[in-house]
């Protein structure tokens, strides 16, 4: 009888303890991915269907260089995962757990489903360095402060040293009695028309080998800047692992260590290792937050904001999503966004506060938005970030601290590399006003072919009213 390993957003082989555990027991192992469509989760966005695509792809066929097959399947679950047991007349079935609150119901009702069976159904840490229930403050409760958090963290023994993939594996035979599979392409993850996808094509290679290589290639040179660099985005300075974590097609145990040799080899990596890791903390107080919050993503943290007069502004939010909103810094974020799935660290910063604060337009529109546009959408850290740029958050930046898009803009992208990239229309844009077009002098527009309100757009709002708007806004609020 073959054991189950039913696999979420761990889709890799290497350092998986369900894949090792479906080992260790001895039985045959029967991958299985279940396509959720009971309604009970939340939806996937549409860049992360086009991953999951990928990633899907990319785990068959490496599952059929060592023997074995990946088996998909369409539905709910918890009517699913029973049934295939009692079909293949499993004894075992293992996955890896999450900290969501609809997949940790839904695992909590399979296990009660299975386990009056007779199944031992087993769940492990294959996502986190640390569960999100071990570190606890001096009273007993959660953290809500991060470099407490992180220190509580580093205090417990390093992670254990990554596990290695399987090298062989037995297919095993499909049971007719069991519910039926689909082909990949069935499941339609994947954009028709408009297929928007040909920038996420060029940019990224989802699965366990691509992530494995963007560690390499990230270990060998930003890296080694990564302290001093992180903050610009027209640079690659920092890993964009983030989308292979989200799908789990590597570890943040395989990135500690991997991060931690190179550190040992090298001074300029031993110099960027804390920093490095400490993101990685970050990701781990996000889902330290999420685990006892489980509505980071709905509702505020801090509830002073539930008060909060946001504005119902369709146009705005929509000036901001396509990245037309007149600030270069904001709308080079948000069409690097819509190109290639991704956006910058910093540069997800400054369009958070630009959506919430200037706009005043409700944190939870520019989460969902993320939410089905970046490659990388986690339950964690999405609304950790966006709450923690709201001001609403735990340990967030402080709601009357306002970026200032040109500002931001100057210091961290000084030539303007990262605007002529994604805004072509300011290409020619000379730098000392890139940030700022609406005050370079008309002769200088027109030898740069700009014509504001037409080529580009004109400011939607002034940067000294709106910061005064949303100051004046929070200030009743605390009133
Ligand atoms: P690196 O700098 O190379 O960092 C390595 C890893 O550390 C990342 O892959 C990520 O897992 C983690 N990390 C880095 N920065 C952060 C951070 N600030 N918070 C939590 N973890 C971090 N990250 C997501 O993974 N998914 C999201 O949906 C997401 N939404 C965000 C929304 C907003 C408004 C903001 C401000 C940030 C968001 N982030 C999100 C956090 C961060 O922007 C990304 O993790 C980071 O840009 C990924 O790039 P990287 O892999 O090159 O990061």
């Amino acid at each position: 009888f073959p054991s189950i390993v039913w696999l979420r957003n761990d889709l890799r082989l290497a350092d998986n303890p369900a894949v090792q555990a479906a080992f260790a027991s001895g039985a045959p192992p029967l991958f299985i991915y279940v396509l959720d469509d009971s309604g009970k989760a939340r939806a996937p966005g549409g860049a992360s269907r086009w991953w999951l695509h990928h990633s899907l792809a990319a785990l068959a066929a490496g599952l059929e260089r060592i023997g074995g097959r990946l088996d998909v399947l369409r539905g709910d679950p918890l009517q699913l995962i029973p049934a295939l047991a009692a079909a293949f007349g499993a004894k075992h079935v293992m996955w890896t757990r999450r900290y969501d609150a609809a997949g940790i119901h839904m695992d909590t009702q399979i296990k009660s489903a299975l386990t009056p069976r007779g199944i031992a159904a087993e769940s492990f840490n294959g996502q986190l360095l640390y569960e999100p229930w071990t570190m606890k403050t001096k009273t007993g409760g959660p953290y809500r402060v991060f470099t407490p958090f992180w220190r509580a963290c580093q205090a417990l023994p390093p992670p254990a040293e990554p596990l290695r993939a399987p090298r062989r594996l037995a297919a095993v035979a499909w049971n007719k009695q069991a519910p039926a599979r689909v082909a990949l392409d069935d499941l339609a993850l994947l954009p028709t028309k408009p297929d928007w996808a040909g920038g996420l094509c060029e940019e990224w290679t989802p699965g366990e080998a691509g992530a494995g290589k963007r560690l390499l290639d990230f270990l060998d040179d930003a890296f080694l800047h990564y302290a001093d660099e992180r903050d610009r985005p027209g640079r690659l300075s920092t890993s964009r692992l983030s989308p292979h974590l989200a799908f789990g097609e590597i570890s943040p145990r395989q990135i500690w260590h991997a991060a931690q040799h190179a550190a040992a080899k090298s001074a300029a990596a031993a110099h960027n290792v804390d920093k490095f890791i400490s993101e990685i903390g970050w990701r781990e107080f996000s889902y330290h937050l999420l685990f006892h919050n489980p509505e980071l993503a709905q509702k505020n943290f801090q509830t002073r904001f539930d008060e909060f007069p946001w504005r119902a502004a369709t146009k705005d939010l929509k000036a901001w999503q396509q990245g037309k909103t007149g600030y270069p810094i904001v709308d080079a974020g948000l069409r690097e966004l819509w190109k290639t799935g991704f956006m910058h660290n910093r540069v997800r910063m400054i369009a958070a506060s630009f959506l919430i604060k200037h706009l005043m337009i409700d944190w939870r529109e520019g989460e969902r938005w993320f939410w089905d546009t970046l490659v990388d959408a986690d339950p964690a850290n999405n609304a950790a970030s966006w709450q923690w740029v709201a001001g609403s958050g735990a340990d967030a930046a402080p709601f009357f601290r306002v970026f200032n898009p040109i500002l931001q803009g100057e210091k961290f992208d000084p030539e303007g590399e990262y605007i002529r990239r994604f805004v072509p229309e300011l290409a020619k844009c000379p730098s000392d006003v890139i940030h700022k077009p609406w005050l370079a002098p008309a002769k200088v527009l027109q030898e740069a072919n700009i014509k504001l309100g037409d080529t580009y757009p004109k400011p939607v709002v002034d940067h000294a009213k709106a910061r005064e708007r949303a100051l004046a806004a929070f200030k009743r609020l605390k009133d």
